[in-house]
């Protein structure tokens, strides 16, 4: 590949997007490629647009364009002492889409893994922590995914409340193991959210 030193270049940068399977890199490659000039233009054109203007919920960590706080941490209908806990965006939308619930979230940006090297000092624990202190929270909700990774930041966090904090329940059980929130249909969602259990 010494004779191709752009199409070099182009491979190792996609390699860097943690979630992009090697096949599927030459896939990309290939599209970028073999698009029009003006189409590469817009990409490349949203991509810096989109990370000049996005930012964070500084309560919730939801993503945010122009303001401090996300619509539903400003909405006037949430029910602002509810706080469920998800490990990352599309969790929050999926647990949105299913219609029923009111309250506010909490986005971790992940769950605990040693083994990645995702401590709880690389997700946004700390903030929950903080938000729950500044007191009016009557309930955590525990929507992180069934799997050990989720299972063992709940239980992070449970041990970081104090005794006097809020009650902290988690989605029903009845989700398989390993389930996550993102590929769940909204009837599954909307139980495990209505069934939930005391954590
Ligand atoms: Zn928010």
């Amino acid at each position: 590949m010494r004779e191709l030193p752009a199409f070099r270049l182009l491979l190792g940068q996609l390699q860097k997007i943690p979630y992009l399977a090697s096949k599927n890199l030459y896939r990309v490659a290939t599209y970028i490629l073999t698009s029009n000039e003006s189409e590469v233009d817009k990409l490349c054109t949203v991509i810096k647009d989109a990370k000049q203007k996005v930012g964070m919920c500084k309560d919730c960590f939801n993503w945010v364009e122009g303001t401090d706080l996300c619509a539903i941490c400003s909405g006037k209908s949430r029910e602002k002492e509810k706080i469920c806990v998800v490990e990352k965006w599309y969790d929050l939308t999926a647990i949105e889409r299913s219609g029923d619930y009111r309250g506010l979230y909490h986005v971790l940006g992940g769950a605990i893994c040693p083994l990645e090297g995702v401590s709880p000092d690389s997700l946004y624990i700390e903030p929950l922590i903080k938000r729950v202190e500044r007191g009016g929270v009557e309930e955590l909700i525990f929507a992180t995914n069934s799997t050990p990774e989720g299972e063992a930041t709940a239980s992070y966090i449970a041990s970081r409340l104090s005794a006097n904090g809020p009650k902290v329940t988690r989605l029903a059980s009845g989700l398989p193991m390993g389930a996550t929130l993102e590929h769940m249909d909204r009837v599954t969602i909307y139980r495990a959210l209505s069934e939930r259990r005391p954590f």
